[in-house]
């Protein structure tokens, strides 16, 4: 490796993970040196928020690790030394960490292996072999469901997975928007055990993800554990005979299995809402929701209007506007949006040559961007008493200074016209609704004069297009709904029912909640994944949760095989503590404290779907079950 060439690998890092991976690589701890110490209130600062003194040294030291390694790997040893990883894992995120942390952010690392493989379950047996067609049903070959089966084999479970649909991927099989992309880091979007260090782009479109997961499938060997085209109409649970009963439509008809226990990994953001709006039922046009993309449709003359600007509108509208004749876009609540330069880039391929030349890059990049993307932001959501301000405005200093920040970066988005940026700056707390990630093709596309941003609200549909209530008639050929989905509505629209004849919807009530975002009482060996408050806010991985879940799944059966049991029932003062819990710490959070609509409230205005506490806390919860939690059956 010549000077240049480490020039070269050296801009394109990210410098503190390189030098993290480089001490790692070479076993010198020196590489990554306490002057260096990265501070983590300064974590989303450039360059780590390093002065220029230490930007030198970090840089003479990359340099220096970078030559050694090119040596070292010629013959003369050096090598990874596990005993280091502690410490670069402090060094990296800046903190000193204790044990559960640094075990926790160990296995997102994986540099070592996976280090999430479950010990095999073994004798006594679970569950015992005459109680059920199935030890184990999942319900949804997703991101989660997928996982379950691969945790659940390793293990050395048996259990059948049952999709509705043709193929695995669950939301990324079923949107299919043009646009569609993870609008999370990819490196952190994907499972610790099967990180792919040469994605296509920072945040990779829907095909590539739906490859990944077809992949990971294959590598896993659980393919043959499917069953594709069989939905899932309901689940009841015999009391005597300690089993699930599970009804589905095959397609030929109904057909009954059985299952000891049942893993509902049917996600949280798939069934589509589309409101209610006066007169829908008599558009003269098309009209379709986000996740049943009409790809048939030739656009070229017709007038669109799309109502709703989340996620999912802001990647689609920009390809509507390229394709069609003229775009309405109705919004009723504008988002803050996050500048992410990268968002629909290539990965930069000095990146790509840093993976492939340092051993180990690519895991303590994940790392970083980890740490980052949720650890290092999710503190400025967090209601803070040294604000002194209105709610409605920010819920802490640092939150005021986020907005500050987001609100700049739409004047200069949107400076050149006024009369955009006064629709498009929100008038919540930044957190209090989804993000969503910019790299300045918002603005570009609400500047076409082919688009027209609506903020009067809609009236009523009309069969010739809508009305907003400023009486003016907006004509439309089509309407597309990027009105998102019934995220609170758990589960549904499966009907379950537990102990005793209990309705699982009727005991929510509209309200779900979860023990451990997993259990509910009267529903024995029910195991949610992506279940109630177990969604993530500021760019965090949904992956790891999922991790966590299957985990514990794993080992409240483990539970059972050791007891001797057959089920495990969840006990109601440990349901309403934990309910508890969530609802005391999401009343501290920007999304819990102000009063704007968001996918995150249930009906009744509760936070049913986040997680409001640190991740680790997640990690320390679900690495085993409480046994005097539950009643084992
Ligand atoms: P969403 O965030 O719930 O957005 C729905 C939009 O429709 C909002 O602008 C909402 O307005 C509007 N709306 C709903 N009902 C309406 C009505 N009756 N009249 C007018 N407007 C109405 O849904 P989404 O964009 O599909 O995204 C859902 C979630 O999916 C995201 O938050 C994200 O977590 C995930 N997602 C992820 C990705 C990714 O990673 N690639 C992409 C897309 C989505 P209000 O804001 O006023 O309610």
């Amino acid at each position: 490796m010549d000077s240049e060439q480490i020039e070269q690998l050296i801009a394109a890092s990210d410098l503190s993970s390189l030098l993290a991976a480089l001490a790692h690589a070479t076993g010198d701890p020196d590489l990554a040196p306490s002057d260096l110490w990265l501070d983590p209130a300064r974590a989303l600062e450039p360059e780590d928020g390093w002065d220029p003194a230490q930007l030198e040294r970090a840089r003479a030291l990359a340099s220096d690790g970078l030559a050694r390694l090119a040596t070292s790997r010629a013959g003369d040893g050096g090598g990874p030394d596990d005993a280091l990883v502690p410490s670069l894992i402090d060094w990296l995120t800046g903190t000193d960490l204790d044990e559960g942390y640094r075990r926790m952010l160990a296995e997102e690392l994986a540099v070592t292996g996976d280090l999430r493989i479950p010990e095999p379950i073994t004798a006594p047996a679970w569950p015992p072999a005459s109680t059920s067609d199935h030890p184990v049903a999942v319900i949804g070959a997703g991101m989660s469901g997928i996982l379950a089966a691969h945790r659940l084999k390793q293990a050395g479970i048996d259990c059948v997975v049952l999709d509705k649909n043709r193929d695995v991927g669950g939301t990324w099989l079923e949107n299919t928007y043009p646009g569609c992309r993870v609008d999370v880091f990819n490196h952190v979007y994907s499972y610790s055990g099967e990180q792919r260090p040469d994605w296509p782009e920072y945040h990779s479109s829907q095909p590539v993800l739906l490859d990944y997961f077809r992949d990971c499938t294959r590598r896993w060997g659980i393919r043959d554990r499917i069953r594709f085209g069989v939905r899932v109409v309901s689940l009841s649970w015999d009391d005597r005979a300690s089993r699930w009963a599970i009804r589905l439509e095959t397609g030929d008809g109904t057909e009954e299995i059985t299952a000891g226990a049942v893993v509902s990994a049917v996600g949280q953001l798939n069934q589509p809402l589309i409101p209610d709006l006066d007169g829908a039922g008599g558009f003269a046009g098309e009209q379709f929701h986000s996740s049943a993309w009409r790809h048939d449709i030739e656009w070229d003359d017709l007038n669109v209007a799309v109502i709703g600007t989340g996620a999912s509108a802001l990647q689609f509208i920009p390809h509507l506007a390229e394709a069609a004749a003229q775009v309405t876009v109705f919004q009723r609540t504008p988002p803050w949006l996050i500048p992410r330069p990268v968002y629909h880039e290539p990965l930069a391929g000095g990146l790509l040559r840093l993976f492939e030349l340092v051993p180990g890059y690519a895991h303590w990049f994940r790392l970083r961007l980890f740490w980052r993307t949720h650890e290092g932001t999710v503190g400025a959501l967090r209601r803070d008493a040294a604000w002194d301000g209105p709610l409605d405005v920010a819920v802490s200093p640092r939150n005021n200074e986020a907005r500050q920040l987001l609100t700049m970066y739409l004047e200069h988005q949107f400076g050149d016209r006024p009369d955009l940026l006064a629709k498009v700056v929100p008038d919540y707390p930044v957190g209090a609704k989804r993000v969503v990630l910019d790299n300045g093709i918002w603005a570009r596309t609400l500047k076409r004069p082919n688009v027209e941003l609506v903020s009067d609200p809609i009236d009523r549909i009309e069969p010739e297009g809508v009305r907003t209530s400023d009486g003016r008639r907006h004509r439309a050929d089509v309407i597309v709904y990027g009105t998102g989905f019934r995220a609170s509505e758990f589960l549904m629209p499966m009907r379950v029912t537990g102990r005793g004849g209990a309705d699982l919807h009727e005991t929510w009530n509209g309200d779900a909640r979860a023990y451990n975002g997993v259990c509910v009482p009267g529903f024995p060996n029910l195991f949610c994944l992506y279940g109630p408050n177990t969604n993530i806010v500021v760019n965090g991985s949904i992956i790891y949760f999922a991790e966590c879940g299957a985990h514990y799944v794993v080992e409240c059966l483990r539970l059972l095989a050791e007891r001797g049991a057959t089920a495990m029932d969840c006990r109601p003062d440990a349901y309403d503590r934990y309910a508890a819990l969530m609802d005391e710490h999401n009343s501290q959070m920007a999304w819990g404290i102000s009063p704007v609509n968001s996918w995150y409230k249930s009906h009744s205005g509760r936070i049913a779907q986040n997680w409001p506490l640190p991740l680790i806390d997640y990690w320390r919860q679900t690495r085993s079950p409480d046994p005097a939690d539950f009643e084992l059956l």
